[in-house]
């Protein structure tokens, strides 16, 4: 299967059998999972050919693709689940078409096509998802819905500091239109290089600054939508008490009840102060009371890591057993001196240690450039037989330590039962004063052929503890097919209903990304 199909980078990005075998000593050095015999990635299948290219309105028509590589591109999202049956050659339901509409009225006219033949439209930003918000599963007829035709910067307001930006701009692109108006979002995702700003928007997704402005919810003025019941926009504005509020209705709706096309989003200029600091605990807990002090204290760090042990060695951030915290200040008119003064002081009474601290901001480089190629070095591990996954949640400060130590005991205790071996790392990547968002990647051996088994059966228990824990089943990878089951434990009976009700009035003939939160 190409590249193209579930890879991260450019085809010259993919990984090589001489790279890989390279490689594989690293891996089981650093991991402690035998690395295998490189897989050589499968073909694309033959699909089936496409029901509804022949009944397209010739308006519709050159939107349209039925090439097997575009459909097996928009079947996948980049979940471990997603990776192995791409790389396996195994796309069981591909769309059956990919449209792509240049202007909002192409995809008006796509909705109303849709809704009178009742066939599903699943909306692509990136196709980064994680959680199988993109792929038609168990829906053979359905069409993605590709928004990359609409992109780029519409509208700046240098007075209010806020931009229009189209929904299928990704985070590079959008950066460079701002950049000439001295502003960015300052809003980077893992995924910054192929996540779009209308897939943000539609999953609530979260940067990787820690505090302050951490889901992108922070950033939205307005949101403008197309359903199959007309436009949908809420009003520019700072804030507003106007009842329930119609653009949050809209954040995390995640392709279910409108088309997101632009959004008006706050902007701000680059900092000028930046200072950083990387912290030994001896454990996670101490860690954490640190951390809690911190925040507590009103410190707004942009970056606040606190990465275990065997986290801080994996990234390269500290070998020595110690867990690590990496910690960033920035400002954009005062040095930010008084902050990490108070900080330093804080994380030593709480027991910490001090490795490095430096005004230019260079202190948990191994961390950040470890962050920045993770997406490729995922690839890498998969095709040595690795399974290599992640999930995330959120708890208040008052169960964080049992939160971790049982998510952890029945994941690796999963892990024992299903692959015969396995660890989990954790680290925290969003911090609040009530509470935080840990992080957990797992790294096991995979048995070639029954990895999906394998990682379901894992996944299952660990979304169980998360739920029992009191968590969330998600701070900021979203629903999609794959938290279905733990999203519908967690949310109130009569909110479901809500939904279901709002869902009905916007797109009645129930045609907008069905499985995904709903239906
Ligand atoms: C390596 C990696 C790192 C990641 N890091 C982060 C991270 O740091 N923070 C984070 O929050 N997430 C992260 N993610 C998850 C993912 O990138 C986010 O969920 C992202 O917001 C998805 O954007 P996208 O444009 O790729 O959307 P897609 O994957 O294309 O779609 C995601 C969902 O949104 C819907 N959708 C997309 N565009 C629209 C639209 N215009 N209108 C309506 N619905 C739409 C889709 O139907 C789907 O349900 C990561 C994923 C990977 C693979």
């Amino acid at each position: 299967m190409s590249y193209r199909v579930w890879g991260w980078g450019d085809p010259a990005d993919e990984p090589t059998r001489a790279g890989l075998l390279e490689l594989a000593p690293l891996v089981t050095a650093s991991t402690g999972v035998p690395a295998q015999e490189p897989q050589t990635p499968g073909v694309v299948p033959d699909f089936p050919p496409s029901r509804h290219l022949a009944a397209l309105p010739p308006s519709l028509r050159h939107l349209a693709s039925d090439d097997p590589e575009d459909r097996a591109r928009h079947g996948v999202g980049r979940s471990y689940r997603d990776l192995v049956r791409a790389m396996a050659g195994r796309l069981d339901s591909p769309p059956d078409l990919v449209l792509r509409p240049s202007d909002e009225q192409g995809v008006a006219d796509v909705l109303s096509w849709a809704a009178e033949h009742g066939v599903p439209v699943i909306p692509f930003g990136g196709g980064s998802s994680v959680v199988g918000g993109v792929e038609p599963r168990d829906l053979p007829a359905a069409v993605s819905l590709d928004l990359s035709r609409l992109t780029g910067l519409v509208e700046v307001d240098e007075i209010s500091r806020a931009v229009r930006l189209r929904a299928g701009t990704v985070g590079p692109a959008a950066e460079a239109a701002m950049k000439p108006h001295g502003l960015t979002l300052r809003f980077y995702p893992q995924s910054f290089e192929r996540s779009t700003v209308g897939g943000w928007l539609a999953t609530r997704a979260a940067g990787h600054f820690s505090t302050r402005l951490t889901h992108v919810d922070d950033l939205v003025e307005s949101v403008r939508a197309v359903t199959p019941a007309g436009v949908w926009e809420s009003r520019r504005l700072p804030g507003s008490g106007a009842g329930p509020s119609p653009d949050r209705l809209l954040l995390g709706s995640e392709g279910t009840l409108g088309v997101i096309t632009e959004a008006w989003l706050r902007a701000q200029p680059r900092p000028a102060h930046r200072w950083s600091a990387t912290l030994a605990a001896p454990d996670m807990a101490t860690g954490g009371r640190a951390v809690r002090a911190l925040v507590q204290a009103g410190l707004l760090p942009a970056t606040c890591r606190l990465l275990d042990s065997r986290e801080a060695a994996l990234t390269g951030t500290l070998s020595s057993g110690e867990a690590a915290l990496v910690l960033g200040f920035e400002s954009l008119a005062a040095p930010v001196d008084a902050e990490a003064g108070l900080a330093l002081q804080l994380c030593q009474d709480a027991g910490l240690r001090v490795l490095e601290s430096g005004e230019r901001g260079e202190a948990g480089e191994a961390w950040r450039s470890s962050f920045v190629r993770a997406p490729y070095l995922r690839e890498s591990l998969l095709l040595l037989g690795v399974l290599v996954e992640t999930f995330e949640t959120a708890i208040t400060w008052d169960r964080f330590d049992s939160l971790v130590a049982s998510v952890t005991a029945a994941t690796t205790q999963a892990l024992h039962r299903v692959c015969g071996a396995g660890t989990v790392t954790c680290r925290l990547t969003h911090v609040y004063a009530d509470g935080c968002a840990p992080y957990f990647t797992v790294l096991a051996p995979a048995r070639r052929g029954s990895e999906l088994a394998q990682w379901d059966e894992v996944k299952a228990a660990a979304s169980d503890a998360l739920v029992a824990a009191g968590a969330t089943i998600t701070h900021h990878h979203a629903v999609g097919r794959d938290h279905r089951h733990w999203y519908d434990q967690q949310r109130p009976d009569p909110f479901a209903l809500a939904l279901t009700g709002a869902k009905a009035a916007v797109d009645p003939a129930g045609i907008l990304n069905p499985g995904v939160l709903l239906g």
